[in-house]
């Protein structure tokens, strides 16, 4: 961030006082722009014991596989954005279940947040952000392409616990932050 924007003045980046880490400042309206984490939210969805996954139409990591998932918008819950997610890249409609994996991704800002979800028929296709979008039998999921390590950290889990007939959910932590 270089300028302020509500009054368009340059920004200061320094610790404010009573605080413990450096924000980007505004002197000249006094605002102070704190930047959080923010959330992607997505979802495992099963139809038959196959999986949606789509195959990225934008960057990052344009060409892989992933399943549905995107920023959170305000003014939804979790779940509904799952849902909406899942409609928007797979043109599909998804029951969402049971919470399955937070990753936090420190590198990227990121907490990444999915559920298991169920397909109550088989269809679906490539939305605007996808280049397409497939039902895969476990065995078949394209593993080496796989865009995110959340994806391939969530896929594991959901298969290993759908295996073991169980609903667990799972932490992980992602860092690739350079050293200090
Ligand atoms: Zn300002």
């Amino acid at each position: 961030m270089n300028f302020c924007n509500q009054c368009g003045a340059q920004v200061d980046f320094r610790v404010p006082p009573g605080d413990h880490l450096p924000r980007y400042i505004c002197d000249s309206c006094g605002t102070i722009h704190y930047q959080n984490p923010r959330l992607i939210v997505g979802c495992v969805p099963d139809y038959q014991g196959k999986i949606l996954l789509c195959r990225r139409a934008i960057e990052p990591r344009r060409g892989f596989w992933t399943v549905p998932a995107g920023f959170m918008e305000n003014g939804e819950t979790l779940q509904q954005a799952a849902a909406r997610e899942t409609y928007e890249e797979a043109l599909a409609r998804v029951e969402i279940g049971s919470l399955l994996t937070v990753a936090h991704v420190l590198h990227a800002q990121q907490v990444h947040v999915f559920f298991r979800a169920t397909l109550q028929e088989p269809e679906f296709g490539a939305g605007i952000e996808s280049l397409e979008a497939m039902l895969v039998d476990p065995k078949d999921i394209p593993w080496a392409d796989i865009a995110f390590p959340s994806t391939d950290y969530t896929l594991k889990r959901y298969l290993e616990d759908r295996a073991a007939g169980r609903e667990n959910h799972y932490f992980t932590e992602l860092d690739r932050r350079l050293p200090r």
